[in-house]
């Protein structure tokens, strides 16, 4: 049978747009490997109606009020391969199963480069964050350390005593002009060039001269890339943004391939549960406008 919308990524963005099309009656399938980006984090903070819920939570509730709607077909597992051209499109999932459909839909959230520091992929969603939106309020305007990546960092520091008493660990991978270190002063920043050669404890940064500084939460900006190859082999161009690549889409969602839509952290910025769902809601009515027109 060839379905209306393939949908890869049944997560916040996925699940908004398979809402749309669910409710205008349309054939759905939605194909999700259940490793969404938050997974790391025990609390969702800033989603209107659900802040500080257990992510988990949030995408369990909306896949219950889903999977009531007849049209959708629903399958736990991964998306392998996508092939085709618009109306013709198929979808392999690793058990080799071959699904059709009309239109597609990558939804499919990016993966988090950290930088390789002993202890942080452990401390991940739980004191090491990337977005204070998400979890700066509950360090209680406590001691922060800023881990920089890149030129980006800047900014993240620059940002960050909204929410306590900053220290911009550049590591190596920044060097501050004047100008700069100047910003970063009038806002109360302190600045450490001592390299980091550790983590341990809650969010105890151990320095290569031996010192330990302790904090309430690090922050770094982690790089990002869509979480799955298939939309780059079946010809989708991505682009650069500041925090990484994206899937490069118009102002509908469609990407360079006809008939081939993205959305959510996948491919806009910046990300967050409200712009996922925001941004799959959309997704999922120009999908069905798509069908029409
Ligand atoms: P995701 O939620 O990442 O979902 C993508 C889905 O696609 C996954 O289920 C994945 O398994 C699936 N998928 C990918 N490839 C395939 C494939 N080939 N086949 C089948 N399925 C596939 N945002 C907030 O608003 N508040 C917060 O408090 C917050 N905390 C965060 C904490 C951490 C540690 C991190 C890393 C992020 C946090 N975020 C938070 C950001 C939030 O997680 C993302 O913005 C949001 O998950 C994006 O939704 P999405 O649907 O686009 O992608
Ligand atoms: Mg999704």
């Amino acid at each position: 049978m060839r379905n209306d919308v393939i949908i890869v990524g049944g997560s916040y963005a996925g699940m908004a747009a398979a809402l749309q099309l669910l409710r205008a009656r349309r054939t759905v399938v939605v194909i999700d490997a259940g490793l969404r980006r938050n997974r790391f984090a025990r609390h969702s903070h800033g989603f209107l109606g659900q802040d500080g819920v257990d992510p988990a939570e949030i995408a369990a509730k909306a896949r219950t009020q889903l999977i009531v709607y007849p049209t959708l077909t629903w399958i736990n597992g991964r998306a392998e391969a996508a092939n085709g051209v618009k109306d013709a499109f198929t979808v392999t999932t690793a058990d080799g199963v071959r699904h059709e459909g009309r239109r597609l839909l990558f939804a499919v959230g990016v993966t988090d480069a950290l930088p390789q520091i002993d202890g942080m992929s452990e401390r991940w969603g739980e004191s090491i964050f990337h977005c204070p939106y998400c979890h700066g309020y509950e360090l209680d305007r406590g001691r922060i350390g800023v881990i920089a990546t890149g030129p980006m960092s800047v900014h993240q520091a620059m940002l960050m005593p909204e929410w306590g008493e900053v220290t911009f660990l550049t590591n190596g991978v920044v060097t501050l002009d004047a100008a700069t270190r100047a910003d970063l002063d009038a806002r109360g920043v302190t600045i450490e060039d001592t390299p980091v050669t550790q983590i341990k404890g809650h969010a105890d940064v151990l320095l290569a001269d031996g010192r330990n500084l302790s904090f309430a939460g690090l922050f770094t900006a982690s790089r990002n890339a869509p979480a799955t190859p298939i939309a780059g082999a079946l010809g989708c161009e991505t682009e650069e943004t500041p925090l990484g690549t994206q899937i490069r889409t118009d102002p509908t969602k469609e990407t360079t391939v006809a008939g081939a839509f993205a959305c959510g952290d996948a491919a806009r910025i910046p990300h967050s549960v409200s712009l996922a769902v925001a941004d799959g809601a959309w997704a999922g009515a120009q999908l069905h406008r798509s069908l029409v027109f």
